[in-house]
């Protein structure tokens, strides 16, 4: 079954755009999954701990048959494969890999919650959905706009495009 696939990319670390550009390249050669499109980039003040540098965020749209833990498998690979160290929560870093939203399923496990359990929350994440795709809607039949509409305010930017980065695979 082939399902529209959401993900939300985040860097605050190493030139955040290109590592941004570059998961785009990775996303994009992901087995079974195809890039629909992928979202301006935005910078936003960060989440959480104050003392670190602004974030860059986007989202892309894949179509894909693979199944959510497999797709978050391959989300977790990309971010090691950029040096994502775990130091701490909500603490800088070089990429962050979300899935925000899996076509129609609703899923809570220790692994895997879908939709991501802030998106209501954060506006870095819901104006690059809107960006892709103005009428998309939550399993629960929220839209997304309706979400941006009523989400706190995390003054973002919009930023010039970033060329693609070739993928070179490691
Ligand atoms: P936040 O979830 O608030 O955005 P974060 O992205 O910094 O925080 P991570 O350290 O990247 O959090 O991930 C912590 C755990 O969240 C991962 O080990 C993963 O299993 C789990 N997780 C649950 N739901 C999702 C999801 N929809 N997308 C990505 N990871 C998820
Ligand atoms: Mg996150
Ligand atoms: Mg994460």
């Amino acid at each position: 079954m082939t399902t529209d696939a959401f993900i939300g990319l985040g860097s605050n670390l190493e030139n955040p755009a290109a590592q941004l550009a570059q998961a785009v390249a990775a996303l994009a050669s992901l087995p079974d999954s195809v890039l629909v499109a992928q979202s301006p980039f935005y910078a936003s003040r960060p989440v959480g701990p104050q003392d670190q540098p602004d974030f860059v965020n986007g989202a892309v749209w894949l179509r894909t048959t693979l199944r959510p833990h497999e797709l978050l498998d391959h989300l977790q690979s990309i971010e090691q494969r950029h040096g994502r160290e775990r130091l701490r929560h909500w603490g800088p870093r070089t990429l962050d890999l979300d899935l925000l939203v899996f076509g129609n399923q609703t899923l809570a496990d220790e692994r895997l919650t879908v939709p991501h359990k802030e998106l209501p929350n954060r506006d870095f994440v819901l104006q690059p959905l809107l960006d892709l795709e103005p009428a998309l809607a939550l399993p629960d039949g929220r839209t997304v706009k309706e979400l941006r509409q009523h989400c706190p305010d995390n003054d973002l930017h919009k930023l010039p495009p970033v060329a693609r980065e070739p993928f070179t695979p490691s």
